[in-house]
């Protein structure tokens, strides 16, 4: 697991993403502009109905 601070080594999605971790990751890979976590993490928040995104249509982006 990677912590804010620290730069991300592992952008590949993961199996199993909680909400919880889905924040953490979106912290982590803020930088990133095409990341395979950072994408699943911002969709599992648009699931969760946390996180709406203004350009829905770019997600992941
Ligand atoms: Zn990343």
């Amino acid at each position: 697991m990677t912590y804010p601070g620290i730069p991300p080594t592992n952008h590949r999605a993961v199996p199993v993403m909680t909400v919880g971790s889905a924040h953490l990751i979106m912290q982590v890979h803020i930088e990133c502009t095409s990341c395979p976590v950072k994408r699943q993490a911002k969709l599992r928040l648009v699931e969760a109905k946390v996180f709406v995104p203004a350009d829905a249509p770019h997600v992941g982006s």
